[in-house]
């Protein structure tokens, strides 16, 4: 018995038995031919498979003769059986914008109805069958695959990526352009920023305002007055007293924080160090080191001793 979709007919070299897909159109995706001397031969997709494919490899020529009638029956349902071992190759199904490029390989639009591929590039020297279903494509569509992908890597590396474009979709040439144009962007933000220092520290120069020591002095007890502090916030209040005292005292090491300040110099410090840097040429705030002894008086849960 020949399996499901092998139909046999009759043609003018031999008994052929030809796969045809599913449905009314009568397509043969593939056919074997046996001719009376014994010779067999393949085709797929009506192309006739080389004498030295891999198929012909493993299989018996039996001449038909009256005595051989069975012996030859037999090869036939052997040699399809083997036949259908093997599945077509897939080609080339990725990078269709380059399938034209490429003058050695032909496009296939799945005329004879395949399911392992709905359209593909294959290699003018495509073998058409490969010996397992885990293979997708012969070893010149293997060859044909590289030629398509470093054109296809060469056509990506001349475009630019957009802006915005998510860095994980970017191939590598993309990638790299889009890190020279973050490191140039970068570049021009650290000069304008400099530059603006160097501005603001000649405005500053320029038209800043001495505070000479009786001002300061005046500042002060007015600071200190009671009715000053109530007219503040807590947590201001707090904060122009500490600054205070930091000023009168003798060591930065000496002053004794409170823990609202030690809160907001501990969240701004693990927001932005470079900021708390800034800040504190500006204002008197805990050092690094107070930090570091204040944010460790407990032991993490579970941290080394
Ligand atoms: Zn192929």
């Amino acid at each position: 018995m020949l399996p499901d979709r092998w139909t046999p007919y009759v043609s003018d070299d031999g008994i052929r038995i030809g796969l045809v897909p599913r449905g009314e159109e009568f397509i043969v995706q593939r056919s074997l031919c046996f001719g009376r001397y014994g010779r067999i031969s393949a085709f797929v997709h009506c192309k006739q498979l080389p004498d030295d494919h891999e198929f012909f490899s493993s299989v018996q020529h039996v001449e038909l003769t009256p005595d051989t009638v069975g012996e030859f029956c037999e090869n036939m349902l052997k040699s399809v059986s083997y036949f259908r071992s093997f599945e077509v190759c897939t080609g080339v199904t990725a990078f269709e914008k380059e399938w034209r490029r490429s003058p050695s390989s032909e496009v296939d639009l799945n005329r004879f109805k395949e399911t392992r591929y709905e359209k593909c590039c294959r290699s003018a020297d495509c073998v058409m069958l490969v010996k397992s279903v885990k293979i997708r494509r012969c070893h010149n569509c293997c060859k044909l695959w590289r030629i398509l992908w470093r054109h296809d890597q060469k056509a990506a590396s001349d475009k630019t990526p957009e802006k915005g474009m998510n860095f994980s979709k970017m191939n590598t040439p993309q990638k790299r352009k889009a890190y020279l144009r973050e490191q140039r962007k970068s570049h021009r933000l650290h000069v304008e920023n400099r530059r603006l220092k160097k501005k603001i520290e000649e405005l500053v120069d320029k038209n800043g305002v001495d505070i000479d020591s009786d001002l300061s002095k005046t500042l002060s007890e007015l600071l200190n007055k009671k009715e000053v502090l109530e007219k503040l916030t807590p947590i201001q209040a707090i904060f122009i007293q500490q600054q205070l005292k930091a000023a009168e005292a003798k060591s930065p090491y000496a002053v004794r924080w409170h823990p609202a300040i030690v809160r907001l110099a501990l969240t701004i410090r693990m927001t932005s160090p470079k900021a708390y840097e800034e800040l504190q040429g500006l204002l008197r705030l805990p050092s690094e080191r107070q930090l570091h002894d204040y944010s460790h008086v407990f032991q993490a849960k579970g941290a080394p001793p």
